[in-house]
């Protein structure tokens, strides 16, 4: 016997305290209507873990507290205790002779389940029960009125119940669980790929930047050696160049210094030129002044002529005058003769006369002279002798003029002479400095030659050098450059040594002696470079490759959890599958053995004939596998094809087929032994009948007692009734009352000792 006991309080109409003991195999529990019986049968229900209020007449939790009358209070909670026998340990696990399940009900919905007193959870107390095959809406409870249920049911609500009769429904139930678990682990797969499917873009993209800033690393890399080689050639290119270009600089400065001093030299002398003029001009006036003198000489030379003339006239008019003083007048022919040529050398001198004044003076002599000539043929001698001594004072005066004017001429010679002197040295200086200011002309020709040559050379040199400053400033804007784009630590240039492929350092001078198409080409394939890493620019490679490391690393993640659902899923399918195999087989084996009871019972009970349930194929809605979607259309789409169970009864003499066409009594004979059948196949522990003989007669109810007493062979039973014939089976009877106050009191009876429990 495992029932020991059974402890309600505040349970429906049990307001108080109650103890129901199930000492012998047969207990009846017997009562006027509404007493509250029914009630007994649906507190195990209910202890044993029953969540359908409406299979104990209620709605909700509530309902199951004593609700109060006119003369008690309504409790505020219910309380079961059902007490197991475990004196044989048949609940394993736990090392007490008792077993109490508990379960507490409050009005605010609060819902305890208790295994010794500790708290626990429903699904620990269906695992324990059903270990030992006890569930709360098992078979082994039929209520009031459930017999027929059996006969009324569809038929894949009958399969249920058979299956539940059978033990199936933890099979059931852990498929479901596990259905339940695949669902979820399905939608949790779906979540997490489509988590994948959300990151895939990202990492594709990831994985595209993660390629760029690998791929700018090798040109960055590339690049900071082609921008060593550059930067430290350029460097010492600069460095070398501006050296050489300031000792290029340095000599024909010095030597352009030196011309210009020489040039401002040569100037000066070529200055006397200017002396010269100066001195020509001297020059010109003593000529002026010598000229002026010859004028003056020849002038008195004439003079001198002139009186020449007339002192040769005077001399021969005295000669005259001495050898004719005895003489006729007479006109000689040499003295007219000597007249005329005197007269004809006077005119021609006057032909060369040059002033009118000259000319003048000469006609006027003439004119005297002729006078004279004439004067002298008519004379008388004191005349004559008048005449010699006039003449001879005119001769003294004539010769003393003419000694004076010969004097005039030496000293006009002498200043002549001096003049000539004077321009004959001064020429001669001119002359020197003429030839001083030519050659210093020619030399500083040859210095402004030699200036011009140095000029434009420096001016080269200036040039290269300023070209040189600017190749210097746009170096220094690339080393800033450089360093902004590679890091600062390129500015260690200047320490990088250059080689040739064969590995040798290249000199300096071999550096600044290369043309500048070697850089110029190195510079064009920086710009590519740079050009090339700008293409491949990302933002923040560190970002990047960070946010690939998480996306990556959540990827991997997910992809594992994808892997560890589909296994989990593969599993669960599994266990399902076996789950349905194993209920499958022992729904085939549990049905040929009920099969086998239920045709014992209907033969006992209608003395022959057949009965079995056969199973039927049922058509149903596919959203669903509850009964109410059982349909009879089988055209219907949606639906799936199920198996379910259909009762087939024959009784014996009669041609009846049908459960139809049966009798009430009959009927409840057929439900009850199919009922029974079902427990006996996998027999319960116990067993409550409520009011399942109510429709039997008496010779009926006589078969009943002897299928209880059958059934009681394997299972303690607990039998509502009214009926005395069931009542004589049991070995103690528990009278429910209900008194005026609606509270339902117990009277312990045993058979035929009375015993008053409470
Ligand atoms: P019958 O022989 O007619 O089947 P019974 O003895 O089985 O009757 P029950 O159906 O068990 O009687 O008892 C029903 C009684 O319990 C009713 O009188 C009902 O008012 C009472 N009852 C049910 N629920 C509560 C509750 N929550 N509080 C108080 N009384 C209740």
């Amino acid at each position: 016997m495992i029932l020991k006991r059974l402890e309600l309080s505040g349970f429906k109409s049990f307001a108080q305290k109650t103890e129901l003991n199930f000492k012998f195999p047969v207990t009846a529990i017997v009562g006027p209507n509404g007493s509250g019986k029914s009630n007994i049968a649906e507190s195990f229900r209910f202890v044993l873990g029953e969540q359908s209020f409406k299979s104990m007449r209620g709605k909700r939790g509530e309902d199951m507290i004593f609700s109060g009358s006119s003369k008690a209070r309504r409790s505020n909670f219910a309380e079961i205790c059902l007490v197991f026998d475990n004196s044989n340990r048949r609940f394993s696990g736990i090392d007490f002779d008792d077993v109490r399940i508990g379960r507490v009900v409050h009005r605010d919905g609060e819902n305890n389940y208790y295994i010794n007193g500790s708290k626990a959870r429903l699904k620990d107390v269906i695992e324990l029960l059903s270990a030992v095959h006890i569930g709360a809406s098992a078979h082994h409870i039929i209520s009031q009125g459930e017999t027929d249920r059996i006969l009324n049911a569809k038929p894949l609500e009958r399969k249920s119940m058979v299956e539940e009769a059978l033990g199936l429904k933890v099979y059931q139930y852990k498929r479901k669980e596990s259905e339940k678990k695949l669902l979820k682990t399905e939608d949790n797969l779906k979540e997490v790929k489509s988590l994948r499917r959300e990151l895939a873009p990202r990492i594709e993209f990831l994985k595209e930047q993660v390629r760029k800033v690998e791929r700018a690393r090798v040109i960055e890399e590339d690049l900071v050696l082609k921008y060593r080689e550059f930067l430290r050639r350029e460097y010492v290119y600069i460095s070398n160049m501006r050296r050489r270009l300031e000792a290029e600089k340095e000599e024909p400065e010095i030597r352009l210094r030196e011309v210009d001093e020489e040039i401002g030299r040569l100037k000066e002398e070529v200055l006397r030129d200017e002396t010269a003029d100066r001195k020509n001009s001297k020059i010109f006036e003593l000529e002026e002044s010598q000229r002026g003198i010859e004028e003056r000489r020849g002038e008195v030379l004439r003079e001198i002529g002139r009186m020449e003339g007339e002192i040769h006239f005077h001399k021969n008019r005295l000669r005259y005058l001495e050898e004719s003083r005895e003489v006729e007048p007479s006109v000689a022919w040499s003295e007219v003769s000597f007249f005329m040529n005197s007269m004809e050398e006077d005119l021609t001198r006057t032909r060369e006369e040059s002033s009118l004044e000259e000319i003048r003076q000469t006609l006027e002599s003439l004119r005297g002279r002729i006078k004279e000539f004439l004067d002298s043929f008519g004379g008388e001698s004191l005349d004559r002798k008048n005449e010699r001594e006039k003449i001879g004072a005119d001769l003294q005066r004539l010769e003393a003029e003419r000694e004076e004017k010969r004097q005039m001429i030496e000293g006009l010679k002498k200043e002549a002479e001096d003049f000539s002197d004077k321009r004959k040295a001064l020429q001669e200086e001119v002359a020197k400095d003429r030839s001083v200011s030519r050659q210093a002309e020619r030399k500083m020709f040859e210095c402004m030659n030699e200036q011009q040559r140095l000029r434009s050379l420096l001016e080269k040199v200036r040039e290269r050098i300023s070209q040189l400053e600017r190749v210097d400033a746009v170096f220094k804007y690339e080393i800033q450059e450089a360093a902004r784009i590679v890091g600062s630590f390129i500015l260690d240039y200047k320490d990088y040594e250059v080689k040739t492929e064969d590995g040798r350092t290249l000199s300096e001078g071999d550096i600044t002696d290369e043309p500048r198409e070697g850089q110029e080409g190195r510079r064009k394939e920086i710009e590519r470079l740079k050009i090339r890493l700008e293409e491949l620019s990302v933002g923040s490679r560190k970002e990047i490759m960070d946010e690939y490391e998480e996306v990556s690393e959540r990827d991997e993640f997910l992809a594992n959890e994808v892997a560890d659902l589909e296994r989990s899923i593969e599993s669960l399918r599994q266990v399902i599958a076996e789950l349905e195999e194993t209920i499958e087989n022992r729904f085939q084996e549990g049905l040929s053995k009920i099969n086998t009871v239920f045709q014992e019972f209907f033969a006992d009970m209608f003395g022959g004939g057949s009965a079995s349930l056969k199973k039927v194929p049922i058509k149903i809605g596919r959203r669903s596998l509850s009964e109410e979607d059982e349909i009879e259309d089988e055209d219907e789409e949606e639906s799936e094809s199920v198996e379910g169970l259909e009762i087939s009864v024959s009784l014996p003499r009669k041609n009846v087929k049908g459960l139809l066409m049966l009798s009430g009594g009959e009927r409840a004979l057929v439900s009850v032994a199919l009922i029974f059948a079902m427990s006996q196949v996998n027999p319960p522990p116990f067993l409550i009948l409520d009011e399942t003989d109510a429709a039997l007669d008496e010779a009926n109810s006589r078969k009943y007692g002897a299928m209880v007493e059958r059934l009681a062979e394997h299972s303690q039973l607990i039998l509502i009734t009214h009926n005395r014939e069931t009542m004589a089976i049991a070995g103690m009877l528990h009278g429910v009352t209900m008194d005026s106050g609606g509270i339902s009191k117990l009277l312990s009876v045993r058979l035929g000792k009375e015993e008053t429990l409470q």
